[in-house]
Formats: C-alpha cells, sequence, structure tokens
C-alpha cells in the first residue's frame, strides 16, 4: 500500500469501507462536516483531518463516497466559501468517487478532475451496509486502464469483485442499468404473488413454479417479497432493510435521468421510478424496497 487515501464521506458505507483499508495497512485519512459521523468514524479508530483540504493535502488518492452528484461536483470545485478538492489537491492525484451519481455528472467530473490535471474513477457500489462491513462489495468501474490499475487491489481491498465497464461514466451507467431491472423486476415478483393469493394460490406453490421457471430473478429467489420462501429475505423480519426504499427511489430517478438524456423510450423504467417515489412518500423510506407488495397488496382490496 503506497500513498495516502484521503476518504471523504464517512456515513453508512463510508465508515465501513474505510475500516476495511485501514485494516488492510493503507493509510487512512478521514474527513465527515457531520459531527455524529465524524464521532462514529473516529470510535473506529478512523484518523480525521479538520477539514477536507486537509486530508486532501498530501493524498495519492481522494476517495469519495457521498450522497450524491451535487455534493461531488461541489467537492470537487468548491462551494461556499470551501476551497475545491482538484485545486487543493497535488498534481495528478486519482479522484475515486464511489458514490451513486448521474452518469452525466460523473462524466463532469471526471473532465473537471482531468482539467485540472488529475486522474478520475467512477466506481459505484452494489452490496449495501452488510457487503460495505464484510468487504464483499461489488464496483462497477468507469475510467482509463492506467487508472483502473491503480485502484483495483484498494476496490478489492472493500470488495469482492471489481468490473471495468469501459470509459469515465460508464461504472454509473452499469450500476443505473442493474438497478432498473432490479425495481421493475421487484414491482412485477410483488403484483404476481398479490395476484397469486387472489387467485388462492400459495405463495409456496407460486414460488416452486417460478423460481424454477422463467420467472426467476434475483427479486424473486434472493430478496424474496413475502415470507416463507426465501428465509433469509427481508420479508420474514417486518421488512426491514436490507435495501432501503428511498434508495431504490434514488437509484431509479438517476435511471430516469439518463432515459431522459437518452430518449431510450422504457415506460416499465420510468413508471418504476413513479412507484417507488410514491412507496416513499407513503412512508417507505426506511422499509426493505420488497415491501412494494404492502402497497399493491393494499391498493387491491378496494
Ligand atoms: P450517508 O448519508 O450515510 O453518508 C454520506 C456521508 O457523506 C454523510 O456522513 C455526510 O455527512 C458526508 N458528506 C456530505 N458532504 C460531504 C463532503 N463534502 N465531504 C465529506 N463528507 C461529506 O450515505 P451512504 O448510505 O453511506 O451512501 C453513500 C453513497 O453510496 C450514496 O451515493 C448512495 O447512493 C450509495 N450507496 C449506498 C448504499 C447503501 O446501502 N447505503 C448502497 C449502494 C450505494
Amino acid at each position: 500500500a503506497s500513498g495516502t487515501i484521503a476518504f471523504l464521506g464517512l456515513g453508512h458505507m463510508g465508515a465501513p469501507m474505510a475500516v476495511n483499508l485501514l485494516k488492510a495497512g493503507y493509510t487512512v485519512v478521514g474527513y465527515d462536516p457531520v459531527p455524529a459521523a465524524a464521532d462514529a468514524a473516529r470510535s473506529h479508530g478512523i484518523p480525521l483531518a479538520e477539514t477536507a483540504a486537509e486530508a486532501v493535502a498530501g493524498a495519492a488518492i481522494v476517495l469519495t463516497m457521498l450522497p450524491s452528484g451535487r455534493h461531488v461536483l461541489d467537492a470537487y470545485r468548491g462551494s461556499e466559501g470551501q476551497p475545491g478538492l482538484l485545486a487543493v489537491a497535488a498534481p495528478n492525484t486519482l479522484f475515486l468517487d464511489c458514490s451513486t451519481i448521474n452518469v452525466t455528472e460523473a462524466q463532469e467530473a471526471a473532465e473537471a478532475a482531468v482539467a485540472a490535471g488529475h486522474r478520475s474513477v467512477d466506481a459505484p457500489v452494489s452490496g449495501g451496509v452488510v457487503g460495505a462491513e464484510a468487504a464483499t462489495l461489488t464496483f462497477m468501474v468507469g475510467g482509463e486502464d492506467d487508472d483502473v490499475a491503480v485502484v483495483r487491489p484498494i476496490l478489492e481491498t472493500m470488495g469482492k469483485r471489481v468490473v471495468h465497464c469501459g470509459a469515465h461514466g460508464l461504472g454509473q451507467a452499469a450500476k443505473v442499468c442493474n438497478n432498473m431491472i432490479l425495481g421493475v423486476s421487484m414491482i412485477a415478483v410483488s403484483e404476481a404473488f398479490v395476484l397469486g393469493e387472489k387467485l388462492g394460490l400459495t405463495h409456496e406453490a407460486l414460488f416452486d413454479v417460478a423460481a424454477h421457471a422463467s420467472g426467476q430473478c434475483w427479486a424473486l429467489t434472493t430478496n424474496c417479497p413475502v415470507p416463507g420462501p426465501v428465509p433469509t429475505s427481508p420479508a420474514n423480519r417486518g421488512y426491514q432493510p436490507g435495501f432501503a426504499g428511498a434508495l431504490m427511489a434514488k437509484d431509479l430517478r438517476l435511471a430516469v435521468n439518463a432515459l431522459e438524456h437518452t430518449g431510450v423510450a422504457a415506460e416499465m423504467g420510468q413508471l418504476a421510478s413513479r412507484i417507488y417515489d410514491s412507496f416513499v412518500e407513503h412512508g417507505g423510506a426506511g422499509t426493505d424496497f420488497s415491501g412494494i407488495i404492502t402497497t399493491i397488496r393494499e391498493q387491491s382490496e378496494a
């Protein structure tokens, strides 16, 4: 491990990811502006800087794990009197953004980094907090071959799969496409279970058929939205996440942004985004996204 990693954003995902880097022997300097996050990070043994600029000065890699693209772009370019990190970093620093953001924002961030004399890789993740803690995340990576080679061992320390998807922004593209499949398929599986209920079909019977037939998918066989067939799915613990509705709604808004940007006629993706926005508005933000079946069932009683 050579060179310091500045780790910005020590929230639900960032803190356990930073801990795994420290455990593997990397030198990490963290920063998070929210005192509660900073205190939690400190209690996990993550060394902290007072400011983002202080964390970045002297770092070889600047890893960001922030809530949104706006946060990433503001951090890179500076905002509200805060200096931009691109201006503060040593020349040729590698900016590694692991946040989930719009494809266009990732491309904009990479262009800004390159224009400032730096390097850039987008590497959003799937696997959630459980994967962050267990270092079993999947990283979807966009960037130049040489830069991806530099960050690969770092990503492999925090995850189990690293897929180089193409140029700047294409890590985000892969993430948004995958999660659009997931959002749509969870709604389809949930609708099928509720229809089965109305027709007098048991959950077990439908599962035994579909899990081994052409309806098979992750939403059914791993994250099954009804309790019983898959004992580890969130439905068995009152839809405690798992993958929270708020995060699915966020990812589908990113998908819709990409659909509109490209002009793709994806009615299912658009509809899934509206369905999950409504789920969040009606109390589903902190519920596993498979809890959408409850809404479908309720709306079916009328
Ligand atoms: P979070 O809100 O828990 O953490 C984000 C942290 O960034 C917060 O602690 C916040 O204070 C900090 N922050 C904001 N601005 C900052 C700045 N300028 N410098 C340094 N820190 C700053 O969010 P999370 O759940 O950890 O998710 C982080 C990213 O990972 C998001 O883009 C999310 O979509 C993505 N993601 C989350 C999950 C999940 O299961 N939570 C799974 C996959 C991807």
